[in-house]
């Protein structure tokens, strides 16, 4: 039977950033609900590095402990559930699960992640997050001083040269169509002895210590690993219906404190623009959307005593 449920906070999105603002949530015993559809972003990556205390612990592991520990905090629940729609009114948000509830929450906690929107070249998607990285800070050390390829072009792919060269001397960049470097770029990336190859990519697939790059006129390359320049989607639909600012490069427009432009919607995590996009950000930005969706409603309560 559908019903309409009355909770004081929703948490939309139960990874890194959901369950860090459950956590704090829980111990200030906010009724609080956490929905999710169990596809965070390094998903497909076996370790999740560089997080303070759990250097290389599995991502899923991560995310099984963070249930676990909320298990001890019995006013926070986990639903597997998508929120497929939000509105406000009469000062609360109306929320549609697609288990056939509604609910009425006080505050709202946005935390739905982005998507990387990859190249379509057959096989990145298959070794996205395993051969094919986005980040040094993630993948880096793994990879230290090995031959591996960079598939992007312009600004971006330039200042991220700039980056991997600090880790990688031998660096092909694959631009997968005509290069949009300036000339003093391409004169700086040469006196490195970093190759810019404009063939297009026909695809990538797995090798024996690496990866094979085939281009469109049957040359083959073989590195141990690639990094891919993706554009972000930042998952904001419900953000945008509950009338949420966004910024120029499309996440949830937040403050220092990760309050949206409206009053009672919070948002955290890699959607709100939290810096840098990893997970320790993620946790950091949930546990204080959590604490100021705590602290406005603690606040009222005393007021209206
Ligand atoms: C391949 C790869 C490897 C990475 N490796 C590392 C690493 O080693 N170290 C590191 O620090 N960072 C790493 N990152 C970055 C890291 O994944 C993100 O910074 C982190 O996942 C952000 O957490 P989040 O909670 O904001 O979003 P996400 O982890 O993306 O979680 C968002 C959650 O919201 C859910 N959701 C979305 N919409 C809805 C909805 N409408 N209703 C209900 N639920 C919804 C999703 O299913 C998902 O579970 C990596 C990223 C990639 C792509």
């Amino acid at each position: 039977m559908q019903k309409t449920i009355e909770i004081e906070v929703a948490v939309i999105g139960g990874a890194t950033a959901g369950l860090a603002a459950a956590l704090t949530l829980g111990r200030c015993m906010r009724n609080a609900i956490v929905f999710d559809t169990g596809s965070p972003r390094n998903k497909p990556a076996a370790h999740a590095h560089n997080f303070f205390t759990r250097d290389g612990t599995p991502p899923s592991e991560l995310l099984r402990i963070a249930r676990e520990q909320l298990v001890l905090y019995p006013s926070v629940q986990v639903e597997q559930a998508a929120i497929l729609s939000a509105a406000a009114e009469n000062g609360r948000f109306i929320l549609q699960a697609d288990n056939g509830h509604t609910y009425r929450a006080q505050r709202v906690v946005i935390a739905t992640g982005v998507k990387d929107d990859l190249p379509a070249i057959p096989g990145v998607a298959e070794l996205w997050g395993s051969k094919l990285f986005h980040c040094p800070y993630c993948h880096g050390w793994e990879v230290k001083d090995l031959p591996v390829a960079l598939f992007g072009s312009g600004e971006m792919a330039y200042e991220f040269t700039r980056l991997l060269y600090q880790l990688n001397k031998d660096l092909v960049i694959c631009t997968n169509g005509p290069a949009a470097f300036t000339k003093e770029q391409l004169q700086s990336l040469a006196r490195r002895h970093i190759k810019v190859l404009e063939e297009k990519v026909a695809k990538v697939e797995d090798a024996p210590g690496g990866i094979q790059i085939t281009f469109s006129d049957g040359t083959v390359l073989h590195k141990s690993a690639a990094y891919v320049k993706t554009s972000l989607v930042y998952h904001t639909e419900l953000a945008v219906q509950l009338g949420c600012e966004l910024t120029e490069q499309g996440s949830i427009k937040v403050n220092g404190l990760y309050e949206t432009s409206v009053a009672g919607v919070l948002a955290a995590g890699d959607v709100s623009g939290s810096t840098p996009h990893q997970v320790s950000a993620a946790a950091a930005s949930g546990h204080m959307a959590g604490a100021m969706c705590n602290n406005g409603l603690a606040k009222e309560a005393f007021e209206e005593q």
